[in-house]
């Protein structure tokens, strides 16, 4: 078995680090990561400018792209082929609800998806209290959620989103399998002035909750299991595109 991880958190963040670890027996296992933190990159691609690429120790190749650039470079330069599964991960972080979308987790799992390739986002997640992350429980419990699902027929486009709780993990109750929920976050601009007189900002605010639902992401995580939300990429809203369809919206007489 053909593994490539990848993360968001960069090649010497800890979560990787256990990760590749935890699953190092199950075949060769190469890790293609941002040489730095690329958290929030969302699924950008380095398009205009160039990247280095060098392997820092055998098998670790470090890049200085984005999660989604990793991708790209390990299965199309480093590897030369597609590898039987994506692992990303293990985040350092929630990637709940509407955080898919900026997540470069995520992302690294998605651009596996696009190639058709089994891909698994792997994220810890703090419910509030100071508990340091534990990413080697996470990283064990990664495997164990992988070796549970991974026979599975993963259908054109999909990848699965993997929400662990930072618990102590006699206190984990096993895995659900989810849908995407919805997470609010303070919609914060902090204006500040440099040294030279002119502004500059900051933005993003804390997590503010979510909206409840049963069964979603969020609710399975806070109520101490490891969600499972399987995930694709074809955005389309169908119920909103039906009505639109089928009303005077439509037109091609403009
Ligand atoms: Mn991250």
């Amino acid at each position: 078995m053909r593994i490539l991880i990848a993360n968001d958190d960069g090649i010497d963040s800890p979560g990787i680090l256990r990760l590749a670890e935890s699953v190092s027996d199950l075949g060769e296992v190469t890790v293609v990561a941002p040489h730095r933190e690329r958290s929030t990159a969302g699924h950008s691609l380095t398009l205009h400018k160039p990247l280095r690429l060098w392997e820092i120790k055998p098998r670790y190749f470090a890049v200085t792209g984005t999660p989604a650039d990793c991708i790209y470079m390990g299965v199309h330069e480093v590897l030369k082929g597609k590898p039987d599964f994506i692992l990303s991960g293990v985040n350092a972080g929630a990637n709940l609800g509407t955080d898919v979308h900026y997540s470069g987790t995520v992302a690294a799992a998605r651009e596996g998806a696009l190639l058709n390739i089994p891909s698994y986002a792997f994220s810890l997640v703090s419910l509030g209290d100071k508990r340091p992350l534990q990413f080697e429980m996470a990283a064990r419990l990664a495997r164990k959620v992988f070796l549970e699902t991974h026979k599975a027929t993963f259908p054109r486009h999909t990848l699965l989103n993997v929400n662990i709780p930072n618990l102590p993990e006699k206190e984990i109750l096993g895995f659900e399998i989810t849908r995407q929920g919805f997470r609010f976050y303070a919609n914060d601009v902090s204006r500040r002035e440099d040294p030279r007189g002119r502004d500059y900002y900051w933005i993003g605010g804390p997590y503010k909750g979510y909206e409840p639902g049963p069964g979603t992401d969020c609710d399975s995580v806070q109520s101490g299991k490891i969600a499972v939300t399987p995930l694709t990429i074809d955005c389309t809203h169908n119920e909103f595109y039906t009505t639109l369809k089928s009303s005077r919206y439509v037109t091609d007489t403009f």
